[in-house]
């Protein structure tokens, strides 16, 4: 029965990283995107490359690859007022959260995902979110997904299993389970065509993938990058 998946996929290094997860895992494997009037569109570019490749150069993945839907949810411009939406700088807010917070986003995503399968027969949701490294953001939290997928199966009068598989991983497990599912050649994928930065930035290069290097999302990749090569090394 659970041998579909929907991939939330953005096109980040969490996510490329999860849809390989799934590609490993379920028969058939759709992905979901959204437009949210990010401040850049470097990272909807970079979901097509990730797309593209995956069907060309991964035949086992390919097979399974299906659809992709694309929504376009910028309204979510209009309710928040945030670094992500806006041209602002990132700061911490005084209740400890960075001001890249959208408040509702992961909500809002997971129930326009599980709508969109619904529609296709698909019972299996699967997202990037993670508790161990991350920024903090309250609808990251195992609680909140575990809590989610009771609502949603209640809603709509269906199962639904939300699958996170780096929620309890650090970012340097999480290079290492790219290594794992698709060897150097996936890690080299998503150093060269996944994007994490939030300042949208694809004109500096580092061992790590493309990004200006000083912001949060840029420190943690790179730190990670860097603790699991050393790991590498020492085994
Ligand atoms: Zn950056």
């Amino acid at each position: 029965m659970h041998n579909k998946a929907l991939v939330l996929f953005s096109g980040g290094q969490d996510s490329t990283t999860c849809l390989a997860w799934a590609l490993e895992r379920y028969t058939h494997v759709e992905t979901i995107g959204f437009d949210y009037g990010q401040r850049h569109l470097v990272e909807l570019a970079c979901r097509q490359t990730v797309l593209d490749k995956f069907r060309t150069e991964y035949p086992q993945w390919g097979a399974g690859l299906g659809e992709d839907h694309m929504l376009d949810l910028r309204l979510l411009a209009q309710i928040s007022d945030t670094a992500m939406t806006n041209d602002r700088a990132i700061v911490m807010e005084k209740n400890g959260l960075p001001n890249t917070f959208v408040p509702g986003r992961n909500l809002l995503f997971m129930t326009f995902a599980a709508a969109v399968a619904y529609r296709r027969g698909i019972t299996v949701l699967v997202g990037g979110m993670c508790e161990t490294d991350y920024s903090g953001y309250p609808d990251c939290r195992d609680d909140t997904l575990k809590a989610l997928q009771v609502t949603l199966g209640l809603g709509m009068a269906q199962r639904f299993v939300i699958e996170t598989p780096l929620m309890w991983i650090d970012k340097a497990q999480t290079w290492a389970m790219a290594d794992k599912l698709g060897g150097d050649s996936l890690v080299d994928l998503i150093r060269e065509d996944t994007h994490t930065c939030y300042l949208g930035d694809r004109s500096h290069k580092h061992d790590w993938g493309y990004g200006c290097g000083q912001c949060p999302a840029c420190q943690l990749r790179a730190k990670g990058y860097g603790e699991y090569l050393d790991g590498k090394l020492m085994r």
